[in-house]
This record gives structure tokens, sequence and C-alpha cells, in this order.
């Protein structure tokens, strides 16, 4: 986009999440005059942190991919990410802890990963090889097409020349399936079968295609910001803030103003008008049609329990002592996988045995915990609920995660723990207005789901245009990156 075409247009963005800054900084880089209207207290969504007693906390993301997305996002602003955070990549990318008490370290030195295979299951060394090369070709695929584009764009020549890898025989079966097929040893089943997770899936019911997701970590590493990934969004903000966006907290939009199928502006749930060109719907895409007063456009199901992905537990410890041994990722597995994501989306309750992550960033960064002392965010999957959470699930939901780390021999940290904070999905439905608190819009089962998200460009309504998790091309902060960069392309092709 050139400044000069759109100088002085007005764009209002509902939402200052991810995809909501990624969006206000790409346009007002281009001469856009931007306000964000964020709901919530602070910015950033589910990217978020809280800070109490020198501990610092992420809330959301603990683990970043496809870094090169982020600095894209900078550079089309005129900066550089390096200038405003450091990033270090986590190595080993995780510790693996199994009921049966097998644990092993997933380390992106191949001489040493493949070494682990062996001990576990020497003819798996060849199945991680094609399952990673099954991956590689996905990536190549969709690497500049479904996740550059808009998903109705004509192809240019880029996409045609990655369809050479469209022959590809195992990416249209499904996702757990193709596990089983690349390897033999349980753990290693397992431990593959979990990726569908990172976009609030069920490895059971997902494309096969979704191998994408554990080679970009692989091939590509985990990484970890400085200070914790909230540096992020605060760069972001100061980011916008510098190119003249006004940032609006506490400011809920509660209609989308439109008259004869062209936006006009939004309204604020305290009455304030907003006049604008453009308008921009951060918020779950779930939400677009009843702030357009009816008028639909997303598709239907959009907002249905059984189309929701998943939403999370997650319990936040500072801890005034050290866990020697304890890495920045660790995963203690479930006895019973396909019974968990059986109770997470068939019977949609917490499951009686959850897989629980724990994530230690002062394991590698001194910076997120007082000396001495630890923080951790602890996760285990939940489903999305169509009734808001009983808190009275709360306590039993925290034995049960407490029960697999014991069982994981996770040592005992309650006595020393002097600062705690629960997140259920209650909370990420309210204070994030996420329905049911899922964290990734819907879900990606089956290939419908999983590829044809709701437009970055509303069908029906002129001046409006979607961006974040809920919406093409998905979930997860890299992938909603790539949603503000097609929004934004598709704005500054349809409103010159
Ligand atoms: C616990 C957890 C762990 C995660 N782990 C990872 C991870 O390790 N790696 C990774 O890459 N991703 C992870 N994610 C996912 C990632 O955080 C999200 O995909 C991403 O941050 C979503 O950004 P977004 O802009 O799409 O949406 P959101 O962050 O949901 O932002 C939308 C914003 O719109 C606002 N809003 C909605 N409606 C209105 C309205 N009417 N008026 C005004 N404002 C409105 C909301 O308050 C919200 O702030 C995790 C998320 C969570 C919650």
């Amino acid at each position: 986009m050139r400044a000069s075409v759109h100088a002085g247009r007005r764009a209002v963005v509902i939402g200052g999440g991810l995809g909501g800054l990624g969006v206000a900084v790409r346009l007002a880089a281009s001469g856009w005059r931007v306000r964000v209207c964020e709901q919530g207290p602070r910015l950033g969504g589910k990217m978020n942190a809280f800070e109490r007693g020198g501990f610092r906390f992420d809330t959301g993301p603990s683990l970043i991919t496809m870094p090169w997305v982020f600095e894209e996002l900078f550079e089309a602003a005129g900066s550089s990410l390096h200038e405003h955070v450091r990033l270090t990549q986590v190595r080993p990318l995780a510790d693996y802890v199994f009921d049966d008490g097998t644990r092993f370290a997933y380390t992106t030195s191949l001489p040493e990963w493949l070494k682990a295979v062996r001990q576990l299951e020497p003819r798996d060394c060849e199945g991680f090889l094609k399952f990673m090369r099954l991956g590689a070709r996905l990536f190549a695929l969709s690497r500049e097409t479904f996740l550059r584009r808009a998903p109705a764009s004509p192809p240019d020549l880029r996409s045609l020349k990655a369809l050479r890898h469209l022959p590809l025989r195992r990416a249209w079966g499904n996702y757990h399936s193709t596990v089983a097929a690349h390897f033999r040893s349980p753990h290693l089943r397992r431990m593959f079968d979990r990726y569908p997770t990172y976009v609030g899936s069920s490895p059971y019911r997902t494309p096969a295609t979704l191998a994408v997701i554990p080679y970009i970590e692989y091939a590509y590493g985990g990484w970890h910001v400085e200070g914790g990934l909230y540096r992020i969004v605060e760069s972001l903000a100061g980011l916008a803030r510098g190119l003249g966006v006004t940032l609006h907290t506490s400011a809920r939009v509660k209609a989308i103003e439109h008259e004869n199928r062209r936006v006009r502006g939004v309204r604020l749930a305290d009455g304030t008008g907003i006049a604008a060109d453009v308008v921009v719907m951060n918020g779950d895409a779930a939400l677009t049609d009843e702030l357009l007063g009816g008028l639909s456009g997303n598709g239907h199901g959009m907002g249905a329990q059984s189309e929701r992905s998943l939403s999370g537990f997650v319990l936040l410890l500072g801890v005034k002592r050290r866990i020697e041994g304890l890495r920045h990722h660790t995963v203690y597995f479930s006895e019973d996988y396909r019974a968990e994501f059986s109770q997470l989306f068939d019977e949609r309750r917490f499951p009686d045995d959850p897989t629980v992550y724990v994530c230690a960033p002062s394991r590698t960064d001194a910076s997120t915990a007082p000396e001495g002392c630890e923080t951790l965010f602890v996760m285990a999957n939940a489903p999305a609920a169509a009734a808001p959470w009983d808190e009275r699930q709360t306590d039993e939901a925290k034995a049960r995660v407490f029960e697999r780390l014991s069982k994981g021999g996770f040592p005992d940290v309650e006595s020393d723990t002097v600062v705690s904070d629960v997140w259920t999905p209650g909370r990420f439905a309210r204070d994030y207005l996420s329905p049911g608190g899922a964290i990734y819009g819907t879900h990606s089962h089956g290939w419908r789901r999983a590829f044809l998200r709701p437009p970055n460009r509303h069908p029906r309504v002129g001046g409006l245009y979607q961006v974040g998790g809920s919406i093409h091309p998905g979930g997860g902060t890299p992938t909603v990156l790539l949603s503000a960069q097609i929004t934004t392309d598709l704005i500054g092709r349809h409103e010159r």
C-alpha cells in the first residue's frame, strides 16, 4: 500500500489483541488514521501478562514459532523486532513425561534426537524423518498460499510453483492415523499426537495436513522472549502510538454501524459514536453478526458449542524455591489420551486425568522471577463451555492437575507457592469475550473447519474486515499476524 492513496482515511479496529494491533500498525504505516477500541483494561487480548511480587507471568502464549513473521510486522512499520525485544531459542524444545515413567528430552540436535528415538524404537528413526519430510512439503505448499493469501485470491506464480507439492498421499488422511503410520513407539505417537492442540483441536479428528505444525517447530525452533512474551504486545503498542494510532482500553464496541451494506463506523457501549471508512473486527468471528444487528455473513455454527476449539485451565504459580532439573517446557501425559479427548469433545467436560503442560520461563530467563524462585505456568486442556464454567469445578480440576504432576515426579510446591492465580474457561470467556472460553475460535476438525474459516473481508458489508485466530488462516500467534497481513493487503486492494 502507498501512503498517498490512503492518507487520512479512518479505520477503527474492534479489539486490541495481537491481530488487532498487527492490523493497526500496518494500516497506520500506510497512512490510515487508526483507532483501536479494546473492551478490556489492557491491550494484548489472549497474549497477556500478570505481575505480582516480582513474578512475571505470561497468561497466554508461552512459546512462539516462525519468528520471521514477527520481524516482518516490525519491518512493515519501519522498525526492527530486535530493537525492541530479544528472542531466545529454547533448547531442548521440551521434556516429555509418560504415565509408565518414561521420560526424554525432545531436542533440535538431530543426532541427539535420533539417538533418543533409537532407544525407544529403532525403526522410528526413519518414521521421524519421513514425518518431517511430509511436514516440510506441506509447509512448502502452504507458506505462500494458504498462510499468505485470502482463500478466494487468484493464484500467483509462487503459489502455482507450490502446487508441485500437491500429490501428498498421506496429507489427505486423518492426523492420528498418519502419526500411527510413521511411528511404532506409543510414546512417540503420543508426543506427536499432541500438536493439533496447538490449534485447540483433537488429533483423532483433524486432517493430517496439521503435520505442518510439528515440522515448523522442529525446523525453525520454539522461541522465548526475554522478560516474557507480553513484551511483544508492549512493543507493538509503542510502535502503534509512534505511528499515530489511538489506543482506547475499556472501550467496548456494542454495534458496527452500517447503511446500504457499507460500514459507517462503530458505537461504543457508553453511546459514543466513532465514524470510520473501514472497520476491522478482531473479536471472535462468532460475535460479528451480533454487532451488525443480526446481519449474517460468517456462516452457521460459528458460535455453536460443538464447533468451538479447546479452552484451557491454567494455574499461575510463583514458587519461592528453585526446582532443579525442570526444563523450560515439560509435558506430563495422561494415561489414556483417547479417553481424554473423548471427555473434552464428546462429553464436554474437564478430563478425569488431564495431560498437563508446565512452562517454567524462570529456568532460562532470570528476569521473570525473584532470585531463587520459579515462575510456573501450568495448563491443561479444558472444553469450551456453553454454560458459564461452574467455579465449584475449579478445586476439582486443580486436584486432577496436581495428581497428574505428582505421578510424573513433579515436586509438591503447595507450601512454597507465594503467588497464585487461576484461569478457567469462564474467565477466558469473560475477559476476552470469547464464546465458551474457546482459545482458537472454531476447532479444525475435518476439512471444512480446518481450511474454510470465516473470511478476512466480510462477504456482505462493504468496508468491514476481520482479523485474528477465529479468522483465516487461524489461531496461534504467528498465524494471527499472518491474518493481519492478509487483512491489510485486502484493505489496500479494495479501499482505494
Ligand atoms: C492460555 C493460552 C495459551 C496459548 N499458548 C500459545 C502458544 O504457546 N503459542 C501461540 O502461538 N499461541 C498461543 N495461544 C494462542 C494465542 O494467544 C492466540 O491465538 C492469539 O493471541 C489470538 O489473538 P487475536 O488477536 O486473534 O485474539 P484475541 O487475543 O482474543 O483479541 C481479541 C480482542 O478483542 C477484544 N474484543 C472482543 N470483542 C470486543 C468488542 N465488542 N469491543 C471491543 N473489544 C472487543 C477482546 O477483549 C480481545 O482483547 C495461547 C492462548 C491462550 C489463551
